[in-house]
């Protein structure tokens, strides 16, 4: 692509001092048995998230900063140091005790973002039980399917939430008790399985020895987002918080002063790896804000609470676009000094729009549910190539594979995998072991995702090996076309999918929402193919283009490219229990 390098500043000029000075040394002579040393384990070889996360900084130094600062929607601010957080937290799990939980068991979270949503989930993993963290936007049968697959025996909500669900919760053999966190105070009816957090809280006492569990014992359960097919379960184990240490040291660079924000809601597993567990490993500082994307509200987080590094993903940052330049300059944003994107293809024009507009460039990296933590990123020490996922995190080993899962020579699109065995990769699919397996082939672990490798070992993704078009005899990465739409002055969104056909196999199919003041006409249409056409090749540019008023996103906001496909070909849409409304 047509853009120019963001050459990296000189390693002296960075202020403070990035974390990894010097990335190709740690490559060459980082392990993770070394980086796992910063840890505590318990001084015996046993590690618990939580207790890394949170009990380990009440010894030291930290035990009065604040672990978070949490605004609801209404506005309420609540804050918590590390010791507040893990007296909290020592009380819930000696609620769950009461309950009759024990290690190994389900809780599942289904509750808005609020302090309780992170003091339940610290809880839990400190008596060993496995956390499954729901969206609260989920509907009844999302959360059915999740709580079923799972088994899940205890389920934390709120009134209003469990409203929701009540049709489904007697078809939950599994599920015996509902805790219900009633913030409100409202009168509630706690029904059968229901227990009063704010009661059961007040009684529970704060001490509580925290369980040893071993590093392969089960700890986190999210489903993936639903982006190709039926969410999976993938599920991580305690192991996985030196994975969100590291990253969370080496590719979101946090420090000891930050102030940092990540805006993923926890059903995600960036809200868990990087909204709970890295961060406060690190001993980091959060802001945690209730509310959803709100351009105005976002900024005045940044400016209000000094936010100095800033974690969000391409959907988000394409929607402050669409807000354009002019507003970001209206606040005092010069507290940012890093600023990081995941989830999908983060386009080149997203990643110099931070640089002209918030005066910092979007870092891109790349991971999955099922990978734990970040595995492929830009980092501060390093040029970044816009719309490269960047270069292989230290003690990751990539590699592009041919169908015979052969390695690839750079400059070849191909398989992206990953050398199996890092502390964060994920110990199963639940209930779905065959599949889990099917994933490993030859000591690799076969992502599903397709990329090529340019010859200076940076990585770019291509797109979903189901996604890759074939049209004429080329093979056409939707992520190309997406990208080159999204120059297009008029596009702010677009998925591009390739529509089955006699002739060329394939032909490409974009779907486009446009910005503010423009409005859907032929002429639009042929515009925008015109300026395809030139950025791309001819193969590549979309044949058909049709204007949607938004594309259908999961929760996590990630564009549903088969939704697409499903709906053009009148063919049944599947699995839409992450489907944003
Ligand atoms: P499902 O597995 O249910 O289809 P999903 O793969 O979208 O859903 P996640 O684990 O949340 O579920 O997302 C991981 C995927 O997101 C990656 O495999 C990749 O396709 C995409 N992704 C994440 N970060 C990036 C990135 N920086 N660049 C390109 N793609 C990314
Ligand atoms: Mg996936």
């Amino acid at each position: 692509m047509d853009y120019e390098v963001i050459k990296k500043p000189e390693s002296k000029e960075i202020k403070p001092a990035p974390n990894l000075g010097d990335y190709e040394k740690a490559r060459r002579e980082v392990k993770w048995v070394d980086v796992a040393t910063d840890l505590d384990w318990f001084g015996d070889g046993k590690i618990n998230i939580a207790y890394e996360a949170v009990d380990r900084h009440i010894h030291s130094h930290r035990k009065n900063k604040l672990a978070f600062v949490w605004e609801g929607k209404d506005g309420t601010i609540e804050k918590y140091s590390f010791y507040e957080l893990s007296r909290a937290s020592n009380k819930f799990a000696n609620v769950l005790l009461t309950l009759g939980v024990e290690k190994g068991d389900r809780v599942f979270i289904f509750l808005e973002r609020v302090p309780e949503l992170f003091i339940s989930a610290l809880g839990t993993l400190k008596i060993g039980a496995i956390i499954g963290p729901l969206f609260s936007a989920f509907g009844p049968d999302a959360v059915k399917d999740r709580l079923l697959d799972s088994g899940s025996k205890v389920l934390i909500t709120s009134p209003q939430l469990k409203s929701k669900i009540e049709d489904i919760l007697e078809d939950l053999p599994d599920l015996e008790r509902i805790v219900i966190v009633n913030r409100d105070g409202e009168e509630v009816e706690l029904g059968d399985k229901g227990v009063n957090y704010e009661e059961e809280m007040t009684e529970a006492s704060e001490d509580f020895d925290i369980v040893k569990t071993d590093k392969d014992d089960y700890a986190i359960m999210h489903y993936t987002s639903g982006t190709t097919g039926k969410p999976k379960g993938v599920v991580h184990a305690h192991e996985a918080v030196v994975g969100h240490y590291a990253t969370s040291k080496y590719v979101l660079d946090l420090q000891e002063n930050d102030i940092y924000w990540c805006t993923a809601d926890p059903g995600w597993v960036t809200g868990t790896s990087y909204g709970m567990f890295g961060p406060w490993s690190n001993g980091v500082t959060q802001i945690i804000y209730e509310g959803g994307f709100n351009a105005k509200k976002w900024y005045h987080i940044i400016e209000n609470y000094r936010v100095t590094v800033w974690y969000t993903a391409p959907t988000a940052i394409r929607m402050l676009m669409k807000f354009g330049d002019e507003l970001p300059k209206k606040f005092d944003m010069r507290s940012l000094r890093y600023a990081c994107s995941v989830g999908e293809p983060l386009n080149p024009e997203a990643v110099i729009w931070g640089e002209t507009a918030i005066g910092i460039p979007f870092h891109d990296n790349w991971w999955q549910t099922e990978t734990g933590c970040q595995m492929i990123a830009n980092y501060p020490v390093q040029d970044i190539k816009p719309g490269s996922m960047g270069r292989p995190f230290p003690g990751i080993y990539p590699a592009i594979l041919d169908d015979s899962y052969k390695e690839l020579p750079p400059g070849s699109e191909g398989h992206l995998a990953l050398k199996a065995g890092w502390p964060s990769m994920f110990r199963t699919y639940w209930n779905k072991e065959d599949m889990y397996n099917s994933r490993f082939q030859d000591g690799w672990y076969i992502t599903g995702d397709k990329a090529k490798m340019d010859e200076d070992g940076y990585f770019w993704f291509v797109g979903r090996a189901d996604d890759v078009i074939n049209t004429a005899g080329h093979l056409v990465g939707p992520f190309e076309v997406e990208s080159s739409l999204i120059e297009h002055p008029a596009v702010a969104e677009a998925g591009v999918i390739g529509k089955p056909d006699p002739i060329v196999m394939e032909v490409i199919k974009a779907f486009v929402s446009l910005k503010e003041g423009y409005t859907p006409s032929d002429e639009l249409k042929h515009d925008i193919q015109k300026f395809v056409k030139k950025k791309l090749s001819s193969a590549a540019y979309p044949r058909e283009i049709e204007f949607l008023d938004s594309l259908p996103k999961t929760r996590s906001g990630k564009i549903m490219r088969r939704l697409l496909k499903a709906r053009e070909l009148g063919l049944p849409e599947g699995d839409t229990s992450t489907l944003e409304e």
